[in-house]
């Protein structure tokens, strides 16, 4: 017989999690305002809200955290952090920040003007959000497939170079300071972009005079999908890809609660020591001393461990594999889902799951309560929700898509777990008819309105 699919590593130390009544969620979601970043994480049986910061350490990096050097200012664990970046990434020159969003502040500091324009393949909504908040305008060049939810394409966070060109033709070069690549692409559901793709990407960007930053917060599953889709690469280590990678890019911002695997932090990767001395002032501004910005020694050290174990070929494959089991799932239960799976986590399409709910009641958000209350498994809404207002008109703006996202944490779920969610999910399906009122917004923040809104029953 051949040898079944099993992890690649064994658990040392486990955390209780606790099952709820449908009484008890019906109230705490009352008391949240129908928002599930206000739930206490206790109301919560299975957390799939992000697969950020939320990961399991593995004992090498917990052994690394008692080698943490606190001095603040030459400490052994941001050279190790340096030499873990110029071998994985090939940059000499990084700055530590205390997590991605604080990585794009202090880029953007340098960068980024009123009135210029930031090409992408849909960037993330802080990566959005720091770019509207300085009146520039982020421009999305993704793909016409990326927005088809069932539609093959291996690499569907691919720009499209076309409009990526005509961005780059029609506006003054010096209005463009830098191209945003997402790998993965966060945003519309963990899709990779191809090792071709991003080297078209860069030629366009020399051609016309700008600069290429990746978004990097998930670069290592990005790499795995090089390794299994693309070709050419299949031979090559997870480590040989990404050193290809990024030698398309001219720095990079890292959210290193994703495929770094700590629980927090970030950084900034420079090939230009110039517009690292730039930075630099921002960094310690806004972050800390250059040497630790904003992250303890012993955070620096795990988080370097953590990138060389996202990297392992094992790890990846035991991640990727997991998250497809749990579409598969889905899939097998006839739930609309985006195709193929991405590299994070499932994303539901909810306008074919509730084609019921009008737009304007908050279609995905809606799911993720009923999700919620049928069995404490918390999902996030990418929706309406957190696509905001548009900063001039103020309109609620409405996506193509209205998912639910249901993110992995890394090494902390079992495939029961995984069984658990996708029975939760089959019977919310099997009620979907009588799912007929969405949510109404009482109360909203400016920007990022999602984390804070507060709803209730429309
Ligand atoms: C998470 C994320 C960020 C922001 O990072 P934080 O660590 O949450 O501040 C930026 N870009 C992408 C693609 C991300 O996934």
């Amino acid at each position: 017989m051949e040898l079944p699919f099993a992890e690649s590593y064994k658990i040392k130390m486990v955390e209780a999690i606790r099952k709820s009544t449908r009484e008890e969620r019906e109230k705490w979601l009352k008391e949240a305002y129908y928002n599930l970043f206000n739930l206490r994480s206790e109301y919560v049986y299975i957390d799939l809200l992000t697969d950020s910061g939320t990961g399991a350490m593995s004992d090498k990096q917990w052994s690394a955290m008692m080698l943490g050097d606190e001095s603040y200012a030459g400490a052994s664990s941001y050279l190790i952090m340096k030499d873990t970046i110029k071998k994985l990434f090939g940059f000499n020159d990084f700055l530590p920040t205390h997590q991605g969003r604080a990585a794009e502040n202090v880029l953007f500091s340098v960068l980024v003007k009123e009135g210029d324009i930031v090409p992408g393949n849909t960037h993330f909504d802080t990566t959005k959000g720091h770019i509207e908040f300085r009146k520039a305008t982020a421009v999305d060049c993704t793909i016409e497939d990326s927005f088809h939810p069932t539609k093959y394409h291996p690499f569907k966070g691919n720009f499209d170079l076309e409009k990526l060109e005509n961005v780059l033709k029609s506006n003054p070069i010096e209005k463009i300071p830098v191209i945003i690549v997402t790998i993965t692409c966060n945003s519309s559901g963990g899709q990779p972009v191809s090792m071709q793709n991003l080297k078209d990407v860069y030629s366009l960007a020399q051609k016309y005079g700008t600069k290429v930053f990746f978004d990097s917060a998930r670069f290592a599953e990005n790499a795995y999908f090089i390794k299994m889709r693309e070709d050419g690469y299949q031979n090559k280590t997870i480590k040989e890809i990404v050193k290809e990678m990024y030698q398309y890019a001219d720095g990079m911002t890292m959210s290193s609660k994703k495929d770094a695997i700590v629980n927090m932090g970030g950084f900034i990767g420079f090939r230009d020591r110039k517009l690292y001395e730039e930075a630099s002032v921002y960094n310690i501004m806004f972050e800390g001393f250059v040497t630790y910005g904003g992250m303890s020694g012993r955070d620096m050290n795990a988080l370097s461990q953590g990138l060389m174990e996202s990297t392992e070929f094992e790890y990846l494959d035991t991640r990727i594999r997991q998250i497809a089991y749990l579409g598969e799932r889905l899939k097998k239960f006839g739930i609309p889902l985006l195709e193929p799976f991405g590299g994070h986590g499932i994303f539901i399409d909810a306008k074919r799951f509730l084609p019921n709910i009008p737009k304007e009641e908050f279609i995905a958000q809606t799911l993720a309560v009923e999700i919620y209350l049928e069995s404490g498994v918390r999902a996030v809404e990418i929706g309406t929700l957190l696509a905001d207002r548009d900063p001039v008109t103020r309109e609620n703006r409405y996506p193509a898509m209205e998912l639910v996202r249901l993110a992995i944490p890394r090494r902390v779920y079992t495939n029961s777990h995984m069984d658990y969610v996708a029975a939760a999910i089959e019977n919310v399906f099997e009620r979907r008819d009588k799912i007929t009122k969405g949510l109404k917004i009482l109360q909203e923040a400016p920007i990022m309105r999602h984390f804070t809104v507060e709803l209730d029953r429309a």
